[in-house]
């Protein structure tokens, strides 16, 4: 099994290969839910194996073939991916232009001819129009791969020609084996695992001691903004570090955890185990309207932060301001 092939999303696969193998694969696939399961490698994984000349008993690509070779080295004439033209920007429309010319075209090595589009919820409104044509009267032999974790920020239109592929997080007997072969000795993976909200490649970037020293680091910098020994403004700088929007939804979910443990002294379930002393602490500090008020805000927070142009440095400067005031 190589490093595409993810034991949770067997039975998904599964099924498409059932609808292929009964010629009812349709021209456009949202791969949707949430980030940390693997959507996009399923997509390209889907999209090696359709353009393959001998795929294997499975479904997969043979790996060896010209076309496997071409896909490989990223030179494939009949695949096109996608993306944004710069990180945490829109897809435009002169992008979806030339690919919907490129569908247009006869396949070079008369199979199917393959767009995948990710993050799909950064098509702007006139790239989603000029795609929606497309959607509409697709090329015969054309697959759109459409991969997004919101859904929701497509145009209807849009996604109403697609089918839906969901992906929900997988069950901890699949995973477990699978991360606790990956993570080093002395990592808790059960921990990483519900800190990443059940996605096991999220748990995996988790592994990585720096992300993990870093999301320490947040929490008692936090803590020390909480309690009045760090002025909020010089905490700002170390949220803004790294991923941005990761830093922000590990504190939407120790708001979370610290209203589970306001609620109960055991609860059944803490998305961040190993805080459980910190986060404790602040739930003591803390009267329970004022940590919903407070979850509502970190949620706008990370909602305004991670769709929006505007400027975070300042949003997270009246955030922190605000939970410093409220001691
Ligand atoms: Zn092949």
């Amino acid at each position: 099994m190589d490093d595409t092939q993810l034991p949770w999303h067997d039975a998904l696969w599964r099924q498409l290969q059932q609808r292929r193998a009964a010629n009812r694969l349709p021209h456009a696939l949202l791969l949707a839910g949430p980030a940390g399961l693997g959507k996009l490698t399923f997509a390209r994984r889907l999209a090696r194996a359709l353009l393959c000349a001998s795929p294997d008993v499975g479904g997969d690509a043979c790996g060896q073939c010209r076309s496997c070779r071409l896909f490989q080295a990223g030179t494939h004439p009949d695949y096109s991916p996608v993306q944004p033209a710069e990180d945490g920007k829109v897809i435009k429309i002169d992008q979806i232009r030339d690919l919907c010319a490129f569908l247009g075209y006869t396949p070079q090595y008369g199979g199917y001819k393959i767009a995948l589009l990710e993050p799909a919820d950064r098509l702007n409104v006139n790239a989603a129009n000029s795609l929606l044509k497309t959607l509409e009267e697709p090329p015969g032999n054309c697959l759109l791969l459409l991969v997004t974790a919101q859904p929701a920020r497509l145009p209807a239109t849009v996604r109403s020609r697609c089918q839906v592929i969901l992906f929900s997080p997988p069950t901890a007997d699949i995973t477990m084996p699978w991360l606790k072969a990956r993570v080093a000795g002395g990592l808790d993976a059960v921990a990483l695992l519900e800190t990443a909200g059940g996605a096991p490649l999220a748990a995996l970037t988790y592994a990585d001691g720096e992300r993990w020293r870093r999301r320490r680091e947040l929490a008692d910098g936090y803590e020390q903004v909480m309690t009045g020994r760090l002025d909020p403004i010089r905490a700002v700088e170390s949220w803004t570090q790294g991923d941005l929007a990761e830093n922000l939804r590990w504190l939407v979910s120790w708001q979370i955890d610290v209203i589970r443990l306001k609620m109960s002294s055991h609860p059944p379930r803490l998305s961040n185990p190993d805080l459980r002393s910190l986060l404790r602490g602040w739930a003591e500090r803390q009267a329970p309207r004022l940590l919903f008020d407070r979850l509502d805000a970190a949620l706008r927070l990370h909602t305004l932060c991670v769709t929006t142009q505007v400027r975070a440095d300042l949003l997270l400067e009246a955030f922190l301001g605000d939970v410093a005031g409220e001691q």
